[in-house]
């Protein structure tokens, strides 16, 4: 299947039941994005900064650009000016930067906080208490040129169908709990971005509305860049 055969198809399935769908394109050429594009996608997913800068110099400009990777406070600077969303928020430090930026380029940039649910120490995120510490906090509370869409969540890299379902349901869990506790009167807190190529289907099941997919579109990619 072709990339834009693959668009096609994911589209359908995701649409119908409200689910929006981001290409992630790391580490692909813009010629296979300019596919996607040409498919009628609109939504990219980068996980670092250079390589989202250079792509978005070359493609269209009215794709929307989602940082998905971990982000250094001292690179927010370079993709403040065009990115749609940063999924990947992990800390108060980052989020006052982000606002920083977002401020200096007259915009008001929309953001997940990450959390942190698999059973892996290398994967990024804020725990359950950390994100409600942040939420409370009078840091957040004086921001102003950011706005929390929902959460992000990157299950555990397992075969065990269960354990992924029960991950993916916590996160629904606390989503909902955060929703009526903090965003109660905020209809833009409205989103949870769960699933990838592997288990994008279980996530959908446990209440995911934002799939992020790479490989599923593109194909594989090199292993060290998963
Ligand atoms: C790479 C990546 C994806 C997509 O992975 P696939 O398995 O290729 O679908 C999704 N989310 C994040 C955070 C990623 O880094």
């Amino acid at each position: 299947m072709s990339i834009a055969d693959n668009i096609n198809s994911l589209k359908k399935e995701t649409e119908l039941i409200n689910v929006t769908l981001l290409a992630v394109s790391k580490t692909k050429p813009v010629t296979d994005l300019q596919e996607a594009y040409d498919a009628g996608q609109r939504l990219f997913g980068e996980n670092m900064v250079q390589e989202m800068v250079e792509k978005q110099e070359q493609l269209p400009a009215d794709i929307q650009w989602h940082l998905i990777g971990h982000l250094q406070t001292n690179k927010v600077k370079y993709i403040a000016p065009f990115v749609s969303m940063i999924e990947s928020v992990d800390s108060i430090k980052l989020l006052k930067e982000i606002d920083k930026h977002a401020g200096k380029n007259k915009r008001v940039i929309d953001c997940l906080l990450q959390i942190y649910i698999a059973d892996e120490e290398t994967k990024f995120g804020l725990g359950f208490d950390e994100a409600i510490e942040l939420l409370r906090s009078e840091e957040f509370a004086a921001l102003r040129n950011i706005r929390i869409r929902g959460l992000m969540g990157i299950a555990t890299n397992t075969d065990n169908e269960k354990q992924i379902k029960e991950e993916y349901y916590e996160l629904k869990t606390f989503f909902d709990g955060i929703k009526t506790s903090f965003f109660r009167k905020d209809d833009s807190f409205d989103t949870l971005s769960m699933g990838m190529s592997s288990d994008y289907k279980i996530a959908i099941e446990q209440g995911s509305n934002l799939v992020r997919l790479g490989s599923t579109i593109f194909g594989s990619r090199p292993k060290k860049n998963v």
